[in-house]
């Protein structure tokens, strides 16, 4: 009795070696791992197309045209312009639940262009660029959901969306979106960003509010008939004084940042218009809204006190992350597995001669973007950045990484970023990106529990009466803030 016992247990546990053996096959060898293996090239020709378009944000119409035909192609049901954003889509496959959202952008910077050669050489002075590597973010995550629509075309349940998302830098396109309701129902959405190493992102960033000022005066001669001018200008200054001594009396860790945009055009002439835009941050949504207040009445007193009057907008406001740790252990799981990218002899000697060129000696920086770092290592660089996920992760729950994309002789918008995630450095980080969403979707289908587990975490740190209150308020898209 006892032998038959003992071998009914070998035999049993034998099968279930087969059956984790077999499921682990599953996962690695399959219609969605099988697409990006053969998919260097498609992407490759796709990252390089958006670099060289480099749209700004509201007017990336060729790059999110791109994307969103090459999704049509592979049998997503695109709908463009959602949100009242022209360049804005939803891009879904498949049926049913779960529903996993990953977030493409691809919108440039102003003045970044640069060649995707190993020194500073601007393609055309003060065109945009891709600084931030948007052209490999909205790539690697289209890669990441026709992968798992592969899978999925194989008979499995469950629906991915692929969204479209412009104007990241300073055009808050998620805000719009999350506002309109379009991130509603996903129960997970899986977000990344260009880097030069790997890692999911637990940082909760900062809230920000981005505001803009404008000053109305009266126009004068500045030296015959000075008394009848209204100067917009010194209204500017004075709120910029009241601002400045506003800093003594904030909550730590507020940044407060601004630019004069328009501050006349001659001397000579009292100017009857000045603008400025600032960004106010914060780790707290609420103290960027108590800021916010503080400067419309700091505006509102310098302009009584110069006799101009004050218009302002809110251009766009990002929530801080909110972190979902359930599916942050998912993600680094798979980032784990993927691991990071290896250079070839070819791609070592630009890196080398691009790491020469900016005066950096110390050659060991290379082996960054093959490290993948713990859950929770310090990455101080994304403690101070504001960014629109950080609406999005208030109403769907989010988890985000960072990739290596970049040959790390840079400090982010820079022209090493620019020009290293243009070449076959940048392809080779979106498709370990495509991997290590594929094996994420693949582990979110295949197990009901850890969905529901990630959806409860998001209900309990969100708080049962949360509203989602967007700091942009009611205004529309500023679809021509970059004009
Ligand atoms: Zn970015």
């Amino acid at each position: 009795m006892k032998r038959v016992l003992l071998i009914i247990a070998a035999v049993m546990l034998c099968c279930c070696l087969s059956m984790s053996g077999r499921k682990r096959d599953v996962k690695f060898s399959n219609a969605g791992t099988a697409y990006i293996e053969r998919s260097f090239s498609t992407y490759d020709v796709l990252q390089k197309q958006i670099h060289s378009f480099a749209e700004l944000g509201y007017m990336e119409y060729r790059s999110s045209g791109l994307l969103a035909s090459h999704l049509e192609s592979n049998g997503f049901r695109v709908e463009m312009g959602v949100a009242g954003i022209p360049t804005a889509f939803v891009a879904t496959f498949g049926s049913g639940s779960p529903v996993i959202g990953l977030l493409a952008e691809y919108d440039a910077l102003p003045g970044m262009s640069q060649d995707t050669v190993a020194y500073k050489k601007a393609l055309k002075d003060g065109a945009p660029g891709h600084g931030c590597g948007h052209n490999l973010l909205g790539t690697g995550s289209v890669a990441g959901a026709v992968a798992i629509s592969k899978w999925l075309a194989e008979g499995h349940q469950g629906t991915v969306v692929l969204f479209g998302c412009p104007a990241e830098e300073g055009g808050g396109g998620k805000a719009y979106m999350a506002r309109e309701g379009c991130f509603d129902g996903v129960d997970a959405i899986l977000d990344w960003h260009p880097d030069i190493c790997n890692l999911v992102n637990v940082e909760s960033g900062l809230a920000n509010v981005q505001m803009r000022f404008t000053f109305h005066g009266v126009s004068s001669h500045a030296s015959s008939a000075p008394e009848k001018g209204r100067s917009a200008l010194d209204a500017v200054e004075a709120f910029n004084f009241m601002m400045n001594m506003m800093r003594e009396h904030v909550p730590d860790g507020t940044r407060i940042h601004y630019v004069i945009t328009d501050g006349g055009k001659a001397p000579n002439v009292v100017p009857d218009r000045a603008e400025v835009l600032y960004y106010l941050r914060n780790r707290s949504r609420a103290v960027v809204q108590d800021l916010k207040e503080r400067a419309i009445k700091a505006a509102e007193g310098a302009a009584m006190g110069t006799g101009t009057t004050v218009e302002f907008e809110a251009v766009s406001g990002n929530f801080e992350r909110l972190y979902n740790e359930s599916l942050a252990q998912v993600l680094q799981r798979n980032l784990e597995t993927v691991g990071g990218v290896e250079y070839d002899a070819r791609e070592m000697a630009f890196a080398e001669e691009m790491l020469e060129a900016s005066g950096i000696n110390d050659k060991s920086v290379l082996k960054k973007p093959s490290m993948v770092l713990p859950l929770g290592a310090d990455y101080p660089t994304l403690k101070g950045v504001s960014s629109d996920v950080g609406n999005v992760t208030w109403v769907a729950p989010t988890a985000s990484f960072r990739a290596a994309t970049f040959v790390p002789a840079g400090l982010g918008h820079c022209w090493q970023f620019t020009s290293s995630g243009g070449t076959t450095i940048g392809t080779k980080g979106v498709m370990n990106v495509a991997k290590v969403m594929f094996f994420t979707a693949y582990d979110l289908y295949n197990s009901p529990e850890t969905v529901a587990k990630v959806k409860a975490e998001f209900d309990e740190r969100r708080g049962n009466d949360f509203v989602f209150v967007p700091l942009i308020g009611d205004r529309k898209p500023p679809l021509d803030y970059r004009k």
